[in-house]
């Protein structure tokens, strides 16, 4: 279906990324998915084409427009090069990360950080997981303790991606006693004595991008490096993580879509008894399922694109549009998988890293259990 949802300027925008990732990302992608990690450089060659930081204000080198859908072009440019491994730490960066910069820095916080954040020098991760809590982000027992104008910072986190390349750590930390009210965030930075990286996971897909766990060991981080008030840590995450759930949902579509474009030329060129695997009728019918519940989930998620442009877009839609579009993304690769036969089993084909890249976006971000839950709630259950 024709897409009404993009300008001239997006379009243009999507195309001259698409550039940057055809020329630094997709010659080495295998390497670097072999190796667990991209390199840090990818940051800084983004920051140079005006890739990173579209929604920061111009005084601090960023593209001064606020509007998602220069992300979400980003996002499907990555996904339909097939380079999603690498691409997650840069959409974690503008997506997920940038967006608590921007809200609950102070002003000299903002000298501080957000150039670095523009020029991809500064590299970010939120750390919200820990070993004994990820659904119940409430139950984090990270201690922040106030010793004069530093806190002391103990615990360790998991899971935690971009966690090897990040300079900048958004860190969810226990400064009180209550469930919701004890929580805050702070800016744990590289270098600080006492923060260590642990391993980089071993995972099933997503080989090139770092997953890590962090350690924190009487860290001394600055009272100035406190995002906003004292207790507002979980209030400051409900209001943030709507936008990273649409992200995520943005990636899941995309990833379908690409799989689904793949897979049309695949059934075209391969043959079996004497035919095209296209002109079996099952195949053609699963692709017209597929098609259809794509641009069904297209439509509703542009529109919840368009809502978080204009700050309106509730926790409920949003889940609603992780929780649907990632289930699709999984349903839809496993039936393109399918259609490749033996082929899609091989690394070599794309639709067999999608298909191992896809597992985790009904997990991370909130799984799709916590995200029916959010929906429940909005309906008084
Ligand atoms: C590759 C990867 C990258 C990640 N990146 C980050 C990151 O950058 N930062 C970060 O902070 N975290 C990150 N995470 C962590 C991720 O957000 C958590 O794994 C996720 O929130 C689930 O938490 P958990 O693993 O502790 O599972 P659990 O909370 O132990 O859940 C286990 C199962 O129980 C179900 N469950 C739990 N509670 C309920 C309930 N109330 N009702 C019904 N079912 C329930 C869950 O849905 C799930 O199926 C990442 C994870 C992965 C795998």
């Amino acid at each position: 279906m024709d897409r009404n949802h993009y300008d001239a300027d997006h379009l243009a925008f999507g195309e001259a990324f698409r550039a940057y990732v055809d020329k630094v990302i997709v010659p080495n992608y295998m390497d670097w998915e072999r190796a667990g990690i991209s390199p840090r450089e990818i940051f800084q060659e983004a920051g140079k084409g005006g890739f990173l930081g579209m929604a920061v204000p111009e005084e601090f080198g960023g593209g001064g427009v606020d509007d998602f859908r220069f992300n979400q072009v980003l996002n499907e440019q990555i996904a339909l090069a097939g380079v999603t491994g690498t691409g997650l730490g840069i959409s974690l960066h503008n997506d997920t990360c940038l967006p608590y910069f921007l809200t609950f820095c102070n002003d000299e916080q903002k000298q501080r950080w957000l150039p670095g954040i523009v020029s991809g020098g500064l590299i970010t991760a939120v750390a919200m997981t820990e070993p004994g809590a990820g659904s119940d982000l409430s139950g984090i027992r990270t201690s922040a303790k106030l010793d004069g104008d530093h806190y002391v910072v103990n615990g360790s986190k998991t899971f935690i991606t971009n966690g090897i390349n990040a300079d900048l750590v958004i860190t969810a930390v226990r400064t009180g006693e209550d469930r919701h009210k004890g929580i805050s965030l702070m800016i744990i930075e590289r270098g600080m004595d006492g923060f260590e990286r642990g391993r980089n996971l071993d995972k099933l897909g997503l080989h090139s991008q770092d997953t890590a766990e962090l350690a924190f060991t009487d860290v001394r981080v600055p009272v100035a490096n406190r995002l906003g008030e004292e207790g507002e840590g979980f209030t400051y995450l409900t209001q943030k993580l709507p936008q990273e759930r649409t992200s995520i949902a943005v990636n899941g579509v995309a990833e379908a879509r690409a799989a689904f474009e793949e897979t049309l030329q695949y059934v075209q060129d391969r043959k079996a008894f004497g035919k095209t695997i296209g002109s079996f009728q099952n195949t053609k019918f699963v692709l017209a399922e597929l098609i259809t519940e794509i641009d069904v989930a297209q439509a509703f998620l542009d529109q919840c694109v368009d809502r978080l442009n204009e700050k309106k877009l509730s926790a409920a839609d949003a889940a609603k549009a992780k929780w649907w579009c990632t289930e699709l993304q999984g349903r839809a690769i496993d039936k393109c998988l399918q259609l490749h036969g033996g082929y899609g089993y091989m690394t070599e084909y794309p639709v067999s890293r999608r298909y191992a890249d896809a597992r985790v976006t009904r997990i991370y971000g909130g799984t799709t259990e916590i995200m029916k839950s959010v929906v429940s709630k909005s309906l008084g259950l």
